[in-house]
């Protein structure tokens, strides 16, 4: 595993997919299955219920689910979804972290779920599952963390890559009566009163830049407040990579990395702070809840 690799392996129980926000423009899972996989487009999103049986057991993991596509893409059922959980469920060893950029579907999908099965407070949210969300820019930050935190989860993160811009952690959400400030990474939030309330909140951050032919800038600059946002909140950061442009020997301007190297350091130094490489714990998982998330 590289260092700037934040999991171990992948598991793509869904492939194929279609582009939703700006993040997507250079999807690299497209440039991937363009290369390798020419007989069927990318966008036809396609179940694989063999995948279901195929997590490697002998040893605990950092899982990525759907690194080739979104769990929560249109196309894929809420019933398959709800397999792909069960599985996760059983493989309580494992830590499995599900990124989206489909944040109101997997809002929608917990609400289903939860409804569908009076068991469900029973075993979600699940301790071995992170859910996450990207953030690319603020716009995608105001619309799809607040789904993320209003979504049932134990541990939930942000990915701010490709990073397009600045991004506030201070955002705004948007509801019929205006909008109000939540901290996304304290919890604090205004909620038309002058006094905060504490609700939930992320418990981490990554970041990276964007790599390949095409690739667009991150500034320097936004990559460190992004950083010292986390640093004041005491939340976790991960500095990915900085891609197809980095900075040069005095940080003035951004270079192209071919005469560099991508590079990971930030102020002369990685930022590596993964919270789930710091699990000891497996948890256990009792024969009752397991039996209760069987996919009829
Ligand atoms: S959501 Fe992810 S996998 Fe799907 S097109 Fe966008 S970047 Fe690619």
């Amino acid at each position: 595993m590289k260092d700037s690799q934040w999991w171990d392996v992948s598991w793509n129980p869904v492939t194929g997919c279609t582009k939703v926000s700006a993040g997507c423009e250079h999807c690299y899972a497209k440039s991937m299955h363009d290369r390798f996989f020419q007989s069927t487009p990318f966008e036809k999103v396609e179940l694989h219920p063999e995948r279901l049986s195929k997590i490697d057991s002998t040893k605990p993991k950092v899982v990525f689910v759907d690194s080739a596509s979104d769990l929560f893409h249109e196309k894929v059922p809420f019933e398959f979804i709800t397999e792909c959980f069960s599985v996760m469920q059983r493989n309580p060893f494992h830590t499995f972290v599900v990124l989206t950029k489909r944040a109101k579907r997997m809002h929608e999908y917990f609400i289903w779920a939860r409804e569908s099965n009076p068991e469900w407070h029973l075993f979600y949210p699940l301790e071995n599952v992170w859910l996450g969300v990207t953030a690319e820019n603020q716009d995608m930050a105001d619309e799809r963390i607040p789904y993320l935190l209003n979504t049932p989860a134990k541990h939930r993160f942000v990915s701010v890559e490709p990073m397009l811009g600045t991004v506030n952690m201070e955002i705004a959400v948007r509801t019929d009566r205006g909008a109000y400030a939540y901290e996304v990474l304290t919890g604090k939030h205004w909620l038309f009163a002058p006094k905060p309330t504490i609700g939930n909140k992320l418990d981490l951050v990554i970041c990276g830049g964007e790599t390949g032919k095409g690739a667009r800038v991150m500034q320097l600059d936004w990559v460190r407040r992004l950083r010292d946002q986390c640093a004041a909140a005491h939340t976790p950061f991960f500095f990915k990579q900085w891609g197809e442009w980095v900075p040069d020997m005095n940080d003035s301007v951004m270079v192209r990395s071919r005469a560099t190297g991508i590079g990971r350091k930030l102020d002369g130094r990685e930022w590596n702070d993964l919270p789930w490489r710091k699990k000891a714990e497996p948890v256990k998982a009792s024969a009752e809840v397991q039996l209760s998330l069987e996919v009829k």
